[in-house]
Parts: structure tokens; sequence; C-alpha cells
């Protein structure tokens, strides 16, 4: 669907219920045609939480006093066949950017994955370098996501300083992925202070540019203990970027499930067939969060399947931790849940429409005439 800025930035600052009710149920409608009614289960395994950055709101920054922890080999694999048991068609293996999770390892992993499972594997291990990817990529990883997290290239650097001066940009590392054949996930916050209506504006037109395959989104909330955490009870409004400077530009993007929801149906419309989750920080926001951005386009679920002596220390941001969300919540509250709002649960691997057309075109590219 064509939006512009404008458009966007229109539906951004409405805050008419009546308005937003149609603008959920459009991109619902949007949602039920192109990628149907079932819910894609994504089993979610946080395999280290050590981390070499220093992100100004995250929990599992390099400084924080965090025990940490790396999942062995063997835990990682038992997850994985939990994940199977469950019925769930995809593992995503997550960590903090952790320096000690070496390329090799990570390669005899994947492949052992790959073997002993029909899951189709998700990476969400942060920046990497190009022959790090596309050695995971041989290895028999199908996705990887990468939020850019804001298209305010000033905001970012506050909330993510890079590593090294000469550390690659994420859009940098986002072309790679899209080169090596991954099937390509990235996503933002929404409500960071300092970022702006326009901020958010742009994300949306940012996410049809670079065609993504799956987008993540979710509200801003900062680990207490981290400098963001401190900050957040006095927000200031700092316009950054090269937004159009209107008023309705530069109004404070909340961290509200509102705004979140907004920001899950607009990326619905602009990228119909994406795989978009309703994400745990939404449902740590609300209890009814979930079924919130289910109901405006979201089509993704990511149960956590990490051993619960590890996922209280994978404290990326307060609350986040619900210890009853084991596997079989994926088999109970969450399919009453799935069932409340009349949806199905996907059986399969739940890869994308858009990566499938792709691949469909690599190999037979006169149909692309
Ligand atoms: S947001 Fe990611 S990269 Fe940044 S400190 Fe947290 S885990 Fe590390």
């Amino acid at each position: 669907m064509s939006l512009s800025f404008d458009d966007i930035l229109d539906w951004l600052r409405t805050e008419d219920p009546t308005a937003l009710d149609e603008l959920f149920a459009m991109a619902d409608e949007v949602r039920r045609r192109e990628v149907g009614d079932a819910i894609q289960l994504r089993g979610l395994v946080e395999i280290s939480n050590h981390c070499a950055r220093l992100c100004t709101y995250c929990g599992l920054r390099a400084t924080t006093r965090q025990q940490r922890y790396r999942m062995s080999f063997k835990e990682v694999l038992a997850c994985a066949q939990e994940a199977v048991r469950a019925g769930f068609g995809t593992i995503v293996l997550q960590s903090g950017e952790d320096l000690g999770l070496d390329a090799a390892y990570l390669c005899e992993l994947i492949a052992a994955i790959r073997a002993q499972t029909p899951l189709a594997i998700t990476l969400s291990l942060g920046e990497r370098p190009r022959d790090e990817l596309s050695a995971f990529r041989d290895a028999g990883a199908d996705r990887y996501l990468l939020r850019f997290e804001t298209s305010n290239a000033t905001l970012f650097e506050r909330i993510h300083p890079a590593r090294t001066p000469d550390a690659p940009s994420r859009p940098q590392i986002l072309q790679w992925l899209r080169e090596l054949g991954f099937e390509v996930g990235s996503g933002v916050m929404v409500g960071i202070p300092g970022q702006t209506l326009g901020d958010l504006a742009r994300d949306i037109v940012r996410f049809g540019e670079l065609e993504l395959d799956m987008i993540g989104l979710g509200p801003f909330l900062p680990h207490p203990g981290t400098p963001l955490g401190e900050e957040a009870a006095d927000r200031l409004l700092i316009p950054f970027g090269d937004m159009p400077r209107d008023e309705a530009a530069l109004l404070p993007a909340p961290n509200t499930v509102d705004m979140t929801c907004k920001m899950i149906a607009l990326a619905r419309l602009i990228r119909p067939s994406a795989n978009i989750p309703s994400t745990t920080a939404l449902a740590t926001l609300h209890p009814q969060g979930r079924v919130r951005g289910l109901c405006a386009g979201a089509n993704v679920v990511m149960p956590n399947l990490t051993p619960l002596k590890y996922r209280t220390l994978y404290d990326i941001y307060p609350n986040k931790s619900n210890p009853s969300e084991v596997a079989e919540e994926g088999r109970g509250d969450l399919i009453r849940q799935i069932e409340s709002i009349g949806r199905t649960l996907a059986t399969g691997r739940g890869d994308s429409p858009s990566i499938l057309r792709r691949r469909a075109m690599l190999k037979n590219p006169e149909t692309n005439q």
C-alpha cells in the first residue's frame, strides 16, 4: 500500500478512537489477506546474556552488575527439541553482542539444529562481520533479526554508541543479510526519549525502502540503573534528524500500547506480507498488549523457551521475564488468547511470502520479466 510520510504522520498523531479502529481494522484485513489467520509461533531461546555494548537503556549493557551465562551446546539442542515437541516451526537464537560466542561454535550449533530438527532457524545475535554472517547462512541459518531501533541517526548514536569507530552501520549489515539470502528482519523501539512522531513516520517509510520480511516493534522500556532508565522520568523533547520541522513531526512519541499498535498497523500496511510479532515488550506493558498487537496487524508470537534458571538473567528491561510463559503455556493460555480473537495456530516453518517470492525469482529469473 502506498503511504506517504504525511499520511503516516497523520495516523500517528490521530487520537480519535473511531479513526484508530478504522486503521486497525484496515491493517487486520490486509494481514488476513496476505498472511492468513494462523498465528506463527517462534520458540525464543536466549542463549547468552553477555554483551560487549553500552546501550544506554539495556540491562545487559557491559557495565551492569548482572550475573552472566552462556547456554551449553546440549542445553540449546534440548530447547530445539522442546520447540519441536511444542509444535513450533521456528527456533530463534538470541543473545547480547557476545564476543565469546565464536562463529565456529555457532556454525556447529546451527548445523546440529538443522540436522536434528525440521525447524527454521532465526538468529538475533547483534552486529556481526559479513564473513561470520555468511558462515551462519552456509551452516543452515534461515533468518536474521537486527533492529535499526530508530532511523534518526543522532538518536541512534545516543542510545547505541558504536563499539568501534569504524563499525559498519546497521543499514549496511541489513544490506549484507539480504545479499546473503537471509530472510531479513528489523524494527524499532517506540517512545525513546527525544524521539518524535516524525522519527516514527520516517521509520515506517524505511521499512518499505528496506523491503523487510519481518518487522519487530516494541515500546521503549528502559532498565532502571541504566542512563536512560534514570532519565526516563524527565523526558525531554530533543529534535534530531532530517524530519520536516513542522509542529506535528516534532510531537514527542510516547512509549504506549496505543502508539506501538499504531506502528504495527502502519508497518502491516506498508509491508503487507511481512511477518510481524506481537512482542513480549507489548505484553509487559499491558495484560492485553499481545492481543491488541495481534488485532492491529501482527501475526507472530514468540513464546520463551529459555530454561527458567537463565530466563530471569536475560534482564533487558524491567518485568520482562514471565516464568509462567513456558512451552506448555504455548499450548494453554496462549491458545485460549488466540482462539478468543478467532485466530488459529500455524503449523510449519512460516517463511514470509516475500522471501519465498525472492527465492522463486532467483530460481526462475524469466518469471520476473
Ligand atoms: S540492546 Fe543488545 S547490544 Fe545493546 S546492550 Fe542490550 S543486548 Fe547489548
